[in-house]
């Protein structure tokens, strides 16, 4: 399980019409990804319109960055490789680094190709001192070298894209091959507004339901936050038809949900916080 996955670009299943918000972010990632990988012929002269080879994706955790990743390889046409950090680093066995190479060679026939590197931390983070573990800098190594061979060679349409929540652990040559970083903040309220219309557009709500009343009571969470509210305050309606029956027997076949409210909402806060907030606190 080296690789998570490989998904070619008509099976992602996701485009950037399903992100809400990021507006900023998508037009970054249309300039220097997506324009040259569908285009190439025009980046291939010159030095200034040369095609990113490196990107990293950082902000708060839940912010949309793997959404984006695999959103991105559909716009541009390109082939989806992701790899994690955790999960590389956690099952050590001798043959990281042929692993390594294999996925590098494996990537370079499947271009145009995004290489997406969840927690770029943990698998190029910060050299760790006298307890790094041997193979973990064996194969931190082979990584950086199959990287630059892969950057030399100019032609072929592969990005490496990053992911992080701590780009401060960041070793000083993985910045260094991340030339590009971008950053994917907590959504304001407008962007809240945004975002939730893309989670409730197909949901029954009552009649008068606000979207910006929602969005100014939902400060501090990210988009992976909303989503899981808007899941909680769902619930709500099933729950109570689901106690109904119990009480009355059920008679209904079809039975009618009613519409959703914006209290569903605000009841199901205390379900569902703001995970970054929450974070925040635990590390004071
Ligand atoms: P982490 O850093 O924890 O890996 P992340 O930034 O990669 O988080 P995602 O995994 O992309 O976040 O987001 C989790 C889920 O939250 C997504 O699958 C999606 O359902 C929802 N989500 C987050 N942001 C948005 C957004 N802007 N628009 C629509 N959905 C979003």
């Amino acid at each position: 399980n080296f690789v998570s996955a490989v998904v070619p670009p008509g099976e992602i299943g996701v485009r950037f019409d399903d992100i809400g918000a990021l507006e900023d972010v998508k037009k970054a990632l249309n300039e220097l990804v997506i324009l040259p990988m569908r285009r190439p012929e025009l980046f291939s002269r010159g030095n200034l319109l040369r095609p990113c080879k490196g990107i990293l994706l950082f902000g708060p955790p839940g912010t949309g960055k793997t959404l984006l990743a695999k959103a991105l390889a559909t716009e541009a046409g390109a082939n989806f490789i992701s790899i994690t950090g955790s999960t590389l680093t956690s099952k050590w066995f001798g043959d990281a680094e042929k692993l390594t190479k294999a996925l590098f060679s494996f990537a370079s026939k499947l271009a145009p190709v995004i290489i997406f590197v969840d927690e770029v931390d943990s698998l190029l983070g910060a050299r760790g001192g006298a307890f790094e573990h041997e193979a973990t800098r064996r194969m931190r190594n082979e990584f950086m070298s199959a990287w630059d061979g892969l950057r030399s060679k100019e032609s072929q349409r592969i990005l490496i894209l990053g992911a992080t929540n701590r780009p401060f652990d960041l070793d000083d040559a993985v910045i260094r091959r991340l030339p590009r970083r971008i950053y994917v903040d907590l959504p304001d309220a407008e962007n809240r507004m945004k975002i939730l219309r893309i989670f409730l557009g197909h949901e029954n709500l009552e009649a008068d339901f606000q979207y910006y009343e929602l969005a100014n009571v939902t400060e501090g969470y990210s988009g992976s936050d909303l989503k899981n509210l808007c899941i909680a305050a769902a619930y709500r309606p099933v729950q109570e038809l689901l106690e109904d029956e119990t009480k009355r027997g059920q008679n209904d076949a079809a039975p009618v949900l009613r519409p959703l409210t914006l209290e569903d909402f605000i009841q199901s806060k205390s379900k569902v916080g703001p995970s970054v907030a929450y974070d925040a606190a635990s590390m004071n």
